[in-house]
């Protein structure tokens, strides 16, 4: 029977875009944090929707799952296929082609295959900011980051993936294209079909095309390091430039000094510039559109406030841009030094502002005194209240058999404060089959049932990624 699809699907995307052989499949078989590693049936690279749709309906009729995939840099395994053989992979990168930048309507209409990074410069050439922005934007997608809801280091002033899109087209289930690609800011035509498939994992649809909300350039940049000597300090801080800096704070991530110190370890040319290796090191910019000298103002009087009321201790106001980016550079580089370091158990949360204090303190008290000399390698996008609180066995401790004999119980005291001050086990990484458990544990029944409801009434033959977010 393969061996026919095999045709069937060549007759779809041509020969050369139905990749069957090891050395070929293998680039897509294997997450980006080498956790997963499946196999296929083959790899598809389709370049247009009619051919999405094309394959979807085949491999409906044949009862083929199938996996789509963009930049393959998900965190939760959703981009890898099971272990059967049986699945096949759709990745979009053909498909990568922006459709119009309507300059009137502050829109950019693309392909889903588009890499994220790209997106920024042509809507940049065209004197547009495409304000989604994260340390994956090279290889990731809009497809895949509109699949995973992505987050990144601008969700304070301008939203997540799905705050900035107006629209999208979507292959379903059935092999249908719905044309969705409006560029609305108000559409109360009944059910929001474009939310549910945001954040939907490939699970519900496959996103092929999107409509996005651009915003105009900022004038000036003005990035800074700033040391705090507690969390407590930390939120004091974030709140005074909430309240001075408003519209104007567009990045607030926070550094925990074991997540520097991992930095230091394998990027020792990486040097943090503030004094003594503070316990909390935060990174702050400010944009705007007015004048160069105005925020810079507006950010030496903050920061004087916040020295005089004793929350900081010492902060280096970025001198020119190769600096600023170096700032930003040292944040993105913690995800590589912990990568380079080798497994550690790793968890994306979310708590409200007005419980992060409790959350911090609780949390690594009982994670200390439970696993001594362990590392957290707490980092994140502090100003969405999102932490990436890892933890790494103490030093010369093997990962792989830390993590063994450890993983659930770390997964389960960390989740269960979650759970007590009120936040959520997936901030922006999504679900996957990394977290199918955890959704079903800390999601709450009647929600799990509603997601199962509707999985089940958009795919009713689980052919859709089956197996990643719920599983029916
Ligand atoms: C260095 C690094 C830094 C990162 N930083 C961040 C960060 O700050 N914030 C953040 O949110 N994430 C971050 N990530 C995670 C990752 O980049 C995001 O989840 C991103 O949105 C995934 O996009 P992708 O194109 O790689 O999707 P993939 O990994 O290919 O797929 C992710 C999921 O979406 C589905 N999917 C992909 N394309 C489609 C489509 N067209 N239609 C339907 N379903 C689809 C897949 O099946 C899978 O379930 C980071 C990753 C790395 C490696």
């Amino acid at each position: 029977m393969s061996h026919n699809i095999i045709t069937e699907l060549v007759s779809i995307v041509g020969n050369s875009y139905v990749l069957t052989a090891q050395e070929d499949t293998a680039p897509y078989l294997t997450d980006w944090r080498r956790r997963y590693t499946g196999k296929a049936l083959a790899v598809l690279l389709p370049s247009n929707t009619e051919q999405v749709a094309a394959i979807v309906k085949l491999c409906a009729h044949h009862n083929i799952a199938i996996v789509p995939q963009g930049g393959h840099t998900g965190f939760c395994g959703g981009a890898t296929p099971d272990n059967s053989g049986k699945q096949v992979v759709l990745n979009l990168k053909r498909m990568n082609h922006i459709l119009e930048i309507d300059a009137s309507n502050q829109t950019i209409s693309l392909e889903a295959g588009c890499i994220l990074q790209s997106v920024q410069e042509q809507a940049a050439a065209q004197g547009f900011l495409f304000p989604l922005n994260l340390g994956a934007k090279g290889s990731c997608m809009i497809g895949g980051n509109l699949a995973t809801n992505a987050g990144g280091t601008n969700v304070l002033r301008y939203g997540n993936t799905r705050d900035l899109c107006l629209g999208l087209e979507v292959v379903t289930a059935q092999g249908e294209i719905w044309h969705g690609m409006k560029g609305l800011r108000k559409d109360n035509t009944g059910y929001d079909l474009r939310d549910l498939f945001v954040g939907s994992e490939g699970t519900l649809g496959i996103i092929t095309g999107a409509v996005m909300k651009l915003y105009p350039l900022p004038i000036s940049q003005w990035t800074t390091l700033i040391a705090t000597q507690d969390i407590a300090s930390t939120i004091a801080l974030l709140n005074l430039f909430q309240k001075r800096a408003t519209s104007l704070l567009t990045g607030f991530e926070m550094m925990a000094q074991e997540s520097l110190a991992l930095n230091e370890k394998h990027f020792p040319q990486m040097a943090n510039p503030l004094q003594g290796r503070p316990p909390f090191t935060i990174l702050v910019e400010l944009s705007d559109h007015e004048s160069e000298e105005h925020v810079r103002q507006l950010l030496e009087s903050i920061l004087e406030e916040a020295f005089e009321a004793g929350v900081i201790s010492d902060a280096v106001i970025a001198s020119n841009l190769t600096q600023a980016n170096s700032f930003w550079h040292m944040r993105e580089q913690i995800t590589l030094a912990q990568a380079t370091e080798g497994a550690n158990l790793k968890h994306d949360i979310t708590v409200p502002l007005s419980t992060l204090e409790s959350f911090i303190t609780e949390t690594d008290r009982l994670i200390r005194a439970q696993y001594p000399g362990v590392r957290i390698i707490n980092f994140g996008h502090l100003g969405d209240g999102n932490l990436h609180y890892n933890i790494a066995p103490p030093e010369g401790v093997d990962p792989q058999t830390f993590n063994a004999a450890n993983e659930k119980r770390v997964h389960e005291l960390v989740y269960g404060q979650v759970e007590r001050c009120g936040g959520s086990i997936s901030a922006e990484h999504g679900v996957g089959q990394l977290k199918l458990e955890g959704l079903r544990a800390h999601k709450g029944a009647v929600a799990h049932d509603l997601m199962k409801t509707l999985k089940r009434a958009l795919d009713p033959q689980n052919i859709l990624n089956p197996h990643k977010v719920v599983s029916i």
